[in-house]
């Protein structure tokens, strides 16, 4: 068994856009999403300009976006004013928050 290394937590805002995906796609997520608990970085792309911050999973089609709060905290207070990680300063460093799942086209409109 792997021992996950880091937490994962949704927004409320990730949690309703996952229940509108169809059930097997929504599994597929899920179960991205839980290799994120292991090791956030590997396979994972970190974003740039407004964005700088988050990162970007790749399921397909689909764009997860989520910060991993070591890492804001690496990348300092300019970071956290725009990042939307709120409670940033609350949670622990090991902790993977999910911002924001949809299809790729539309997926950085909406951040
Ligand atoms: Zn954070």
């Amino acid at each position: 068994m792997q021992v996950q290394s880091y937490v994962l937590k949704a927004t409320s805002k990730f949690q309703d856009l996952i229940n509108r995906f169809d059930n097997s796609t929504h599994r597929e997520i899920d179960s991205s999403i839980m290799k994120l608990a292991n090791d956030p970085y590997s396979n994972t792309k970190p974003l740039k300009g407004r964005y700088y911050g988050r990162r970007s999973l790749r399921i397909g089609k689909i764009r997860v976006i989520f910060a991993i709060c070591e890492e804001c905290r690496k990348l300092g207070a300019l970071l956290r004013k725009d990042s939307k990680c709120v409670d940033c300063d609350e949670e622990s460093d090991k902790t993977v928050k999910l911002f924001y799942v949809g299809f790729r086209e539309t997926v950085y409109d909406s951040l």
